[in-house]
């Protein structure tokens, strides 16, 4: 597979050169916060910020995205029937996206894309994306990817691996869509001591996870025993139910579907939920079966931690990124709620 180097500076002209193919995504500053955005309204990517606030998942599972359109009024023949919104199907790339977040890309898989059921637009989006990813050279305080199967320098999940090697940027391809896509920005074919260096630096940046996050009990425990554990309470005391850990999380996927008409057009529109608001559960109703924020919280860190390792066998519904302990305004650390689950005896 190809391997490529690019001067520093030539980097960013090199992620532009995509363009001429690609829908370009990367992460984008503003004031202080760095998040992912779509190169195309002009805007200069960041590949020093080391960690975005919210994960990229907008690239394939936009916040907010129209499904269908349709008119009421009634005196038109087709009033009343849903159409199909036109969408952009051309090949993305997600530049600077890191091999964390890629990674929860095949667990969130799991729920757009099986045998069972297909969700067009991510399947869609999906199939158009390439992930360059890059390399995480140092790993924030609250990352435990190393805990969760993943790591600073996993290629697991990634088209194309890049290699922050301080005056050169080295560029490894792992699959044909990322060689397709490295082949169009250019670069020197890297030598075999740029190749060493970036597996030293793989193995440092690995080394620097510190975190040691247990779950090897969670699998052998008993759902009904943790949901009914009594340290939820505790958990959930300082909660306020605003979301920012749900929708930070590169794995966290729940949606709402709406309709909205002004002056009888009409669109239905999919907007990311969170499993954390008190609307998010309740009926039609009036009832709500987690009428309480202990209950809400208890039902993120189960889904996460035990019904998606009870259902799919192997790890949990987490990556370590730590943006949810990052965004926390309460200091709510899924690290000690994987300590108390795993350690849970009844
Ligand atoms: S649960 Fe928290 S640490 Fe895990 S992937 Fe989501 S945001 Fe990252
Ligand atoms: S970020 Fe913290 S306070 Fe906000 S909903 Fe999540 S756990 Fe609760």
């Amino acid at each position: 597979m190809m391997v490529k180097t690019f001067k520093k500076s030539e980097w960013t002209g090199a992620v532009a050169a995509l363009s001429g193919g690609y829908r370009v995504m990367a992460p984008v500053r503003s004031g202080e916060v760095v998040n992912f955005d779509w190169l195309e309204n002009g805007a200069t990517p960041d590949f020093e910020a080391k960690k975005t606030r919210l994960s990229p998942k907008q690239a394939l599972f936009p916040q907010s995205e129209r499904m269908f359109a349709y008119t009421l009024k009634t005196d038109d023949p087709e009033a009343g029937i849903l159409k199909p919104v036109p969408k952009a199907d051309s090949p993305q790339a997600v530049v600077g996206i890191r091999p964390c977040d890629a990674k929860a890309i095949t667990l969130v898989a799991r729920n757009f894309d099986t045998d069972e059921y297909k969700d067009p637009y991510w399947v869609s989006r999906r199939d158009n994306t390439t992930l360059i990813g890059l390399g995480c050279n140092k790993p924030g305080s609250t990352c435990f990817c190393t805990s969760v199967g993943t790591g600073p320098f996993d290629q697991s999940a990634l088209d194309v691996l890049v290699y922050d090697l301080g005056e050169t940027m080295m560029a490894k391809a792992l699959t044909q869509k990322g060689e397709a896509a490295l082949s169009k920005m250019g670069g020197v074919d890297a030598k075999a001591e740029e190749q060493s260096a970036g597996d030293t630096l793989a193995a440092e940046a690995t080394a620097k996870v510190k975190a040691n996050v247990p779950s090897d009990k969670l699998a052998g425990l008993s759902q009904t025993e943790l949901f009914d554990a009594p340290f939820w309470d505790e958990v959930a005391a300082g909660c306020l139910n605003c979301g920012a850990c749900t929708y930070s999380c590169p794995t966290c996927w729940c949606f709402d579907i709406q309709d909205e008409v002004k002056k009888g057009e009409g669109d239905r529109i999919r907007n990311w939920d969170a499993c954390m608001s008190p609307l998010f559960t309740k009926h039609a109703s009036g009832h709500n079966p987690r009428d309480t924020k202990s209950k809400r919280v208890r039902q993120r860190f189960m889904h996460k931690l035990k019904y998606y390792v009870d259902r799919y066998h192997d790890g949990v519904l987490c990556v370590g990124c730590g943006r949810c302990i990052d965004a926390c305004p309460v200091n709510i650390d899924i690290r000690r709620v994987f300590e108390l689950m795993n350690a849970y005896q009844k």
